[in-house]
């Protein structure tokens, strides 16, 4: 690669970014890094109709929280400015006028009403309309009309567009560096709009105008654009420009069957689509952050949505990634996505947290249940438990018994507690009542030395305590809970169990 790598993100700020975009955008940075480039984000505002409040801070805040923060932006080393194509309108009309002088563009004049009514009628014979060279001399354009009458309609304020003059009869020979060589026939295509009178570009023209000026050097984007390149890389023959190199990333799949993911999923499938939660007057969609999900995780898991190292590796951290990434190795089939699969990464994510870290998480939800604990019991609590867990959330359902004592009792386990066990239960409650150094490991020792001292077997005394510790037959280590717990808590449950079982 002999010129510096400069990559984009190139979002239209319509909504919150899908998971798909932020994969998009992940590529693109990995990529830069790896090459030592740039990786920026320009928003492609150009549609003014679909443009949604409160999009563009979204997307700068997911990358944000993912850690991967484009390096130009809006508001942040503005060497290519504005970052906002709304603020690049003025410099669009000039690229197109060009076009229109070297014969690579034309003014259209038809109004909708007209290319509504031609392609009602193509339709009723059982034909698709399209405007392309096959009709584009019989319409009302600047290829049909005088040039001073048409110099004199837009004069007027006549409403037009300027479309794309398509070559005819011509084999594209396109190149992506995911799926290599491609033909494609010119004749297919229509002569897409890319400027209207109203002084805005469309996307196509935007697109490439500022991929050029902002002297990209690589597009990298979803599949969803490969229908577009075609007509991007006749734009960047027709201004005479050297285009950049093109990847398109496969599609993201549902997790069952062959649909795309789409937005519209989220929720409904049980799992977020969404990096952040999205509120909106007509409801919530829920984000991976909201989730509980670990940035890192999301990170890892949805570099794997269409790339591997060519091992089985699957874990990697940021950095990792920016080591082994290669745009190469990106599949062309589509990638399932995998729910289940996520939570085991965001599993991985927690285990590498600190106990300190993991503790703080997860105390906001012992407040909100109005539940006072001292800090270097909580860390102790959480190192026992993250093991089961994938989310910090987890920490309540596998440990509520750390905080407080059972009010009933799993009743599959109640069939353990027999005749002879309220007695062996009252002789532990009495013993551990002499224990001075009540740590885990020096009341195991002294409660096991008392069975094998009595021959008492060891189910006939564990399982019982467990079950009025815990109130079923779960939790992690019984003498650590009982350390945590204390002796006169652990004293206390055990006779509430003998009283009510
Ligand atoms: N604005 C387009 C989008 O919303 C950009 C596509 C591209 O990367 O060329 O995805």
């Amino acid at each position: 690669m002999s010129k510096q790598v400069r990559v984009r993100f190139a979002p239209s700020p319509t909504g919150p970014l899908h998971i798909g975009g932020v994969r998009t955008a992940l590529f693109n940075y990995l990529f830069a890094k790896k090459h030592g480039g740039t990786f920026y984000l320009r928003i492609e505002d150009t549609d003014q109709n679909r443009f949604v409040p409160g999009a563009e801070e979204y997307i700068m805040e997911a990358l944000e929280w993912l850690g991967i923060s484009p390096d130009e932006t809006v508001g942040k080393n503005e060497k290519f400015g504005p970052y906002r194509q709304s603020e690049r309108k003025h410099l669009y009309q000039s690229y197109a006028e060009q076009l229109i002088a070297n014969g690579w563009a034309y003014y259209a004049f038809d109004s909708s009403e007209d290319l509504d009514q031609l392609r009602k009628n193509t339709e009723e014979q059982g034909n698709t309309f399209i405007y392309n060279h096959t009709i584009r001399e019989q319409l009302d354009n600047s290829l049909t009309v005088e040039a001073d009458k048409v110099a004199e309609r837009i004069a007027k304020g006549e409403d037009y567009v300027i479309r794309f003059k398509t070559p005819v009869n011509e084999i594209l020979e396109l190149k992506d560096i995911i799926r290599g060589d491609i033909k494609f026939d010119s004749n297919l295509l229509d002569d897409k709009v890319l400027f209207k009178s109203d002084g805005m570009p469309t996307y196509h023209l935007a697109n490439i105008v500022d991929d050029h000026l902002m002297e990209t050097t690589h597009v990298i984007r979803g599949e969803e654009w490969l229908p577009s390149l075609p007509l991007h890389f006749l734009l960047y023959k027709a201004f005479g420009w050297e285009a950049p190199e093109f990847a398109h990333l496969p599609l993201i799949l549902k997790p069952v069957g062959n649909g795309k993911l789409s937005k519209r999923d989220g929720d409904k499938l049980g799992f977020p689509v969404f990096p952040l939660e999205w509120k909106t007057a007509e409801g919530i969609s829920s984000g991976y952050r909201e989730k509980g999900f670990f940035p890192e995780a999301v990170v890892n898991f949805l570099a794997l949505l269409g790339w591997n190292d060519g091992t089985d590796k699957e874990l990697y951290s940021l950095e990792e990634l920016v080591e082994a990434f290669d745009l190469n190795r990106v599949h062309k089939a589509g990638a399932k996505f995998d729910p289940e699969k996520n939570k085991w990464f965001n599993h991985h994510y927690l285990m590498l947290q600190s106990d300190d870290d993991l503790a703080k998480a997860f105390a906001p939800f012992l407040y909100e249940k109005g539940i006072s604990i001292d800090y270097t019991t909580l860390v102790k609590i959480v190192s026992s438990i993250k093991e089961r867990a994938n989310f910090v959330e987890e920490f309540w359902e596998l440990g509520d018994f750390f905080f407080v004592a059972p009010e009933k009792y799993d009743e599959k386990a109640t069939k353990n507690w027999k005749e002879e066990t309220p007695l062996l239960m009252q002789n532990v409650a009495d013993l551990l009542n002499e224990i001075e150094d009540f740590s885990s490991l020096n009341v195991e020792t002294t409660v096991k030395a008392w069975m094998t001292e009595f021959e008492i077997g060891m189910g006939k005394v564990m399982q019982p305590l467990r079950l009025s510790v815990v109130g079923a037959l779960k939790g992690p280590h019984l003498f650590d809970i009982i350390e945590i717990i204390g002796k006169e808590e652990t004293i206390k449950r055990i006779e509430k169990a003998i009283a009510s079982l």
